[in-house]
């Protein structure tokens, strides 16, 4: 019987009968694997602190009858401060509701470090609410092949110095004279706080200072780029 370690975050976890959990864990070595707690919702069980989402630590895992079973799991992280902020829960989900609509059994060890990073932030530091997703979900773009360039038009290639249009068909950034009827117009306020997030790493995002409104603007758009990037609509609480 061979045991399998992984590193991972657990981004789902359901009750099964006998006190089971049956969990999905994201992995740096295989993407999601699927798993089960044995009797892990009793009073005593050994691995009870392990079972619930975000928990990111190495989990250990045998296959036995052709079922995965959790026999040990050192815990790194149990993020508990995103466990007691409503805010902060919320954003979390989001966080990784957008990494499953997005995952595979294949390993990806870029969008693993980015899910762990947006949640490290989302947990330690006390940023405006959904400010670390906005961030999270431009690095998510670029990660699959669509960044946004904020100064020059995506069609033309010129600099863009008058109106910018937002083109959802193929999510990138167009001038006045390139806009499609489809394109929407963005608001100057919402081109500067997206230029601001995208040109701002993690850690200098506490001294940037962005209205609720501004955040809302952008996040908006974010979540409908995602839903056209990607087929699919992401869980946000605004
Ligand atoms: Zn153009």
């Amino acid at each position: 019987m061979a045991t399998e370690k992984y590193r991972g975050l657990i981004v789902e976890s359901k009750d099964l009968k006998d006190r089971d959990k049956l969990v999905s864990i994201y992995t740096l070595e295989k993407g999601l694997v699927r798993a089960i707690f044995r009797g892990v919702r009793g009073e005593k069980a050994k691995l009870k602190a392990s079972k619930d989402i975000f928990t990111f630590g190495d989990f250990f895992i045998e296959n036995t009858k052709g079922n995965n079973i959790v026999s040990q799991v050192d815990i790194i992280e149990n993020f508990y401060p995103i466990r007691e902020n409503l805010d902060k829960y919320y954003e979390a989900c989001s966080i990784i509701d957008g990494a499953k609509k997005i995952m595979t059994e294949q390993n990806d060890p870029r969008l693993f470090l980015e899910i762990i990073k947006a949640m490290k932030y989302v947990c330690y530091e006390n940023l405006k609410k959904n400010f670390i997703l906005c961030k999270y979900l431009l690095n998510l773009f670029s990660g699959a092949g669509y960044p946004l360039n904020m100064t020059k038009c995506s069609s033309c290639g010129a600099e863009i110095t008058g109106k910018k249009f937002f083109n959802y068909e193929i999510g990138e950034i167009l001038c006045g004279n390139c806009r499609t009827y489809t394109s929407e117009e963005l608001s100057p306020a919402v081109v500067n706080s997206l230029k601001i997030i995208n040109n701002t790493e993690y850690d200098k995002l506490s001294t940037v200072k962005l209205s609720d409104e501004n955040i809302k603007g952008v996040l908006e758009l974010l979540i409908k780029n995602f839903q056209y990037r990607f087929g699919k609509e992401i869980f946000v609480v605004a």
